[in-house]
């Protein structure tokens, strides 16, 4: 008998339909003599809609009042499972994060779970019990309703997963696992069997939104396996179909290149004529840092005239408001003005073969000018390579990449 969290994804109980496919799953896990947690998302479509309501009376809102919002989506569809399952013979009951409770810090929008209680949880399960829980939502000390940014029920579920020593976490969503890049873009794409949790990391933070990062983070601290698996095959979480996300060691063939992700939610900003001298890197970056602001590539170019230069670096393109607001209110930098680019892309090149084999970066330069693309930006790590292009070219980018690396034809290091 193992212990399961199955997570379903917004496309997973889109609607009643849906949802009732989703408690099947369910039921046949139980079936097999498994305790089962189930987490569930908003239905699609549903959170972008509560944001939208919120932007609509003030773009400017109290992130306190959207997390009330944007929580409810997966109120409803928890009660939905719990109904479903119900009606099919399975004892099951509804969990809200304040419930459990799911605790977090106090960062509204962007909430990182702290403790999750399972002492009641796990006296339901093991009396046979379905445990449903809403994602995306926790609850903080001081009572107040939050959320773990878009994406976040993947966290909930590693989350739950790791506090109840579930033996593995099973996150059902619209594709057949992870690929080498985003299927959608890439019909050739090739899904992984199995990936490191530090490819995962890389890849999810880099923009394959198919696990949220912090998810990945989550698995790899606690050594919870996660099998990412499509809700509409007819196959289980335990079939071990998809791909299972787990530790480098217990990967036997390892490629040069894992995969190709893509961002077009960042922002470039560029503040020209600033002066060219010791502190100013930490005037600008500090306030940003401040305001909550992640920063993610940036470039300084060389002093070019009387001593000033430019800094271009990136920000998320739904912080572009609030950077700019930031940086127009310093009174601490001068600056000639600033230039702004929503139109960028980041396209990623992700492969824990990197560390051993040179040339990879070279011939991601090389594919970029055989197509004419021009690359803004570069920064690289250990086992990553990313640039930032202009938008419109970020399909030709990913497609011309994943043939440049054969990653259609499973080559394996040698
Ligand atoms: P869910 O609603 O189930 O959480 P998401 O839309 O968040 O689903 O994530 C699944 C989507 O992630 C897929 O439909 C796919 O378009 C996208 N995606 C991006 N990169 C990848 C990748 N490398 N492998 C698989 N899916 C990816
Ligand atoms: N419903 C939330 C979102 O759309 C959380 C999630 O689905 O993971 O971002
Ligand atoms: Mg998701």
């Amino acid at each position: 008998m193992a212990l399961i969290v199955m997570k379903f994804g917004g496309t997973s109980v889109a609607d009643i339909e849906k949802i009732e496919n989703a408690a099947d799953k369910v039921v046949k896990e139980v079936e097999r003599g498994n305790k089962v947690t189930v987490v569930v998302s908003a239905m699609s479509g549903v959170t972008n809609q509560l944001v939208e309501y919120c932007s609509e009376i003030s773009s400017l809102y109290d992130v306190r009042e959207y997390d009330t919002v944007v929580a409810s989506g997966e109120q409803v569809t928890a009660g939905l499972m719990a109904i479903a399952l119900q009606k099919r013979g399975v004892t099951a009951r509804s969990w809200l994060g304040w419930q459990i409770p799911i605790k977090t810090n106090t960062i509204h929008g962007k909430a990182r779970i702290e403790e999750i209680e399972t002492k009641e949880l796990h006296k339901r399960l093991d009396a046979g019990e379905v445990v449903v829980v809403p994602g995306f939502q926790g609850v903080t000390k001081n009572k107040r309703i939050t959320t773990l940014g878009r994406g976040g029920s993947d966290t909930s579920a590693v989350a739950m997963a790791a506090a109840l020593k579930a033996d593995r976490c099973d996150i059902y969503t619209d594709v057949k696992g992870v690929y080498t890049a985003d299927p959608r873009i890439v019909p050739k794409a090739r899904m992984i069997p199995k990936i490191s949790y530090e490819e995962m990391l890389e890849l999810a933070s880099l923009g394959s939104k198919v696990l949220q990062t912090r998810s990945v983070e989550m698995g790899a601290k606690s050594g919870v396996p996660i099998q990412v698996l499509s809700t509409f095959e007819p196959y289980l979480g335990s079939d071990l179909k998809g791909t299972l996300v787990t530790k480098e060691e217990n990967i036997v063939e390892q490629e040069i290149v894992s995969g190709i992700a893509h961002n077009k939610d960042e922002a470039k900003v560029t503040v020209v004529g600033v002066e060219d001298k010791p502190g100013i890197a930490a005037s600008l970056f500090e306030p940003l840092a401040k305001a909550a602001i992640n920063v993610d590539m940036i470039v300084q170019n060389i002093s070019s005239r009387d001593g000033k230069t430019d800094m271009t670096f990136t920000v998320p393109r739904t912080d572009l408001e609030r950077a700019l607001k930031t940086l127009e209110n310093l009174k601490t930098l001068k600056y000639e003005k600033l230039i702004v680019d929503p139109k960028v892309a980041k396209v990623s090149v992700v492969g824990i073969g990197m560390r051993s084999h040179a040339g990879v970066a070279n011939k991601m330069f090389r594919t970029l000018a055989d197509k004419g693309i021009n690359i803004q930006v570069i920064s690289t790590s250990e086992i990553k390579i990313s640039v930032l292009i202009q938008e419109d070219y970020t399909e030709l980018a990913v497609r011309s990449l994943h043939s440049a690396y054969g990653l259609e034809e499973n080559k394996k290091i040698a």
